[in-house]
């Protein structure tokens, strides 16, 4: 390795040269206390900006080892840094100068979610002990000429100190790590009591769910009522960190959320369906926790089916279209939703989340006087109103609905919870007495049974990654979609995808998919799992054949959303 004065020496002797000459600078360089390798070099000051990782040792860095063992703890401790690097960056880089990009450093900007990435690796065990973090600097430019001046400062000067306030144990309020530590164990040891509690969800009293605006995930600050359980369905239980902690429990089997409108249900539902996932303290969601199995659905109309079992809910098409294996260019609200739920129930979901905002009103209900005028031959789709219950008691899958519009769904509820001006009442004797007295006379139409959950394989040849001279081009363009090949992968469906990084990864994890998995002729469902295990083993890295930081773990659902969207995909 060089000494840090060769990085000096190299970047005064190619001041005011072309663009290209900054290709000398690629390498790692000792800073004393820290090593800084510039990984990638960019083509031009309006590329992609340049990647650039540091490495310094653990016992350097005077963090208490102990607190970086692997599993949960390693995920919140690279979190943490993540988070502590973003912001030395924003208070330290003088940022934009001279052309394009020139002058930026970022770091992948996490949200509110607590999730694995490769923006840092803290490694910790007999071979190694480091923390490594990666980043990206735009090396500076007036046009295409070198700025060495520039480049001199953001290496010399701003990295320096970013390093210090994000990598020393000095620095870096001790507290604040803990706190994060804690909170984030707490979470995930909360996750792993649902099951044993019979849960499908728990939310905490006194979580804040409310977020600051629609595109704002941060909390909302004023006028905020706290989450308050209602007693019959309080539930206690004792966290490592945080002890014994009390909120509503909502257990396994069918919940209905009613209430009137903008009283809060939707936000209920979102806060449910983001606990998937563990989120940073002051989030307001820390102790909402959820099934990791739960799969947010809506209608999506538009979007692209192949060969999809739909068959428990839709029959009978017009034109005898076959449903057991049904396929679209372009779905209608309700085949859309129907696939949606087949396709998450073939990845072996637990826990399906409805909002009825994002709902197909004929996927939903259907009530008497419809029944009456319009056949049973005569209408395809079997609602899920009849289908519902007899899914948990079939295949143990529970479904959590806002459902604000019927009170058909009474009938089929074990539980209802009413929002009230943002506080939830139990409200399941009321319904049940209420459907009791006014005993719906529609006709339930979805069978005895819930109906066959089909398996798919896809055929290897639904994957090409090619454009124009590349063989490989995938990319994430925002958080919703992804870039592969020549072909545009539409993600808004996916509610619980929460970070581009796991945009990006998903790109990569399909290529690995196709190129490993897919030619062995296994399920889907098989396929995806061992890339997501293999992925969880290896590290992100596996994905990409140069160092980048810019990744995150996903989860197999949102995954598998993807191959399911793609307008190339074959099944066999
Ligand atoms: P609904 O689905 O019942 O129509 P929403 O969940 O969309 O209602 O909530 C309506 C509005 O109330 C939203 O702007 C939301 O941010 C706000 N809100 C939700 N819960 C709370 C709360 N606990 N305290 C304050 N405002 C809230
Ligand atoms: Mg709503």
């Amino acid at each position: 390795m060089r000494p840090k004065e060769y990085l000096l020496s190299t970047i005064k002797r190619i001041d005011r040269r072309g663009f290209k000459a900054y290709n000398d600078i690629k390498g790692a360089y000792d800073f004393g206390h820290f090593i800084l390798s510039v990984d990638h070099v960019q083509g031009d000051p309006f590329a992609a900006p340049s990647r650039v990782s540091v490495l310094v040792g653990l016992t350097d860095s005077g963090f208490d080892p102990s607190l970086f063992t692997t599993g949960i703890r390693n995920v919140a401790a690279a979190d943490f840094i993540t988070r502590t690097f973003h912001r030395a960056i924003l208070n330290t880089a003088k940022g934009s100068r001279g052309m394009g990009k020139s002058g930026m450093i970022a770091i992948n900007t996490p949200g509110q979610e607590v999730i694995k990435r490769n923006s840092c690796l803290i490694i910790n065990d007999s071979t190694k002990d480091t923390i490594e973090v990666r980043f990206v600097v735009g090396l500076p430019a007036a046009g295409r000429t070198i700025l060495g001046h520039e480049a001199i400062a953001i290496f010399f000067d701003e990295i320096p100190v970013i390093v210090n306030k994000a990598l020393s144990a000095k620095s870096v309020n001790v507290d604040d790590f803990l706190t994060h530590f804690n909170a984030v164990e707490d979470q995930k040891h909360l996750q792993g009591l649902l099951s044993e509690k019979g849960l499908s969800a728990f939310v905490a009293n006194g979580s804040i769910l409310p977020r600051k605006s629609g595109v704002d995930d941060r909390p909302l600050k004023s006028d905020v009522v706290p989450f308050q359980s209602p007693k019959s369905l309080e539930v206690s239980v004792t966290l490592p960190h945080k002890g014994e902690v009390t909120g509503m429990g909502i257990r396994r089997g069918v919940t209905l959320i009613v209430g009137g409108g903008f009283h809060g249900k939707s936000t209920l539902l979102t806060a449910i369906e983001r606990g998937v996932y563990p989120h940073i303290p002051g989030d307001g969601r820390e102790l909402v926790s959820t099934d990791s199995k739960a799969v947010k659905i809506r209608a999506e109309d538009g979007r692209y089916i192949e060969k999809v079992n739909i068959s428990p809910f839709i029959t009978n098409l017009p034109m005898g279209r076959d449903t057991n294996r049904f396929s679209t260019e372009n779905a209608s609200g309700s085949t859309s939703q129907a696939a949606n739920i087949m396709e998450a129930l073939e990845m072996g979901t637990c826990l399906l989340l409805i909002d009825e905002d994002t709902s197909a009103t004929n996927f939903m209900i259907r009530d008497e006087r419809m029944q009456e005028l319009i056949s049973k031959e005569m209408e395809p789709i079997t609602p899920f109103v009849d289908k519902v219950g007899k899914l948990h008691k079939d295949n143990g899958v529970s479904t959590i609905l806002v459902m604000g519009g019927s009170g058909d769904y009474f009938d089929v509820a074990d539980t209802v919870i009413a929002m009230e001006n943002y506080v939830p009442m139990d409200v399941s004797a009321k319904a049940q007495e209420i459907a009791k007295r006014h005993a719906a006379s529609r006709t339930d139409e979805g069978g005895d049974n819930f109906g066959d959950i089909t398996e798919r394989t896809p055929n290897p040849a639904s994957f090409n990654p090619s454009k124009g001279k590349r063989d490989v081009k995938i990319d994430a363009k925002g958080l919703k979609k992804i870039l592969y090949g020549r072909l545009d992968i539409d993600l808004v469906g996916l509610a619980q995808l929460v970070e581009m990084s796991q945009t990006r990864a998903i790109g990569n994890i399909i290529h690995l998919y196709a190129t490993q998995y897919a030619t062995k002729g296994m399920t889907l469902h098989k396929g995806i799992s061992l890339v997501i295990n293999e992925l969880e083993e290896q590290g992100l890295d596996m994905l990409v054949p140069y160092k980048v930081g810019n990744l995150a773990v996903p989860r197999v659902f949102e995954v598998a959303g993807a191959i399911n969207r793609m307008r190339t995909l074959k099944v066999k």
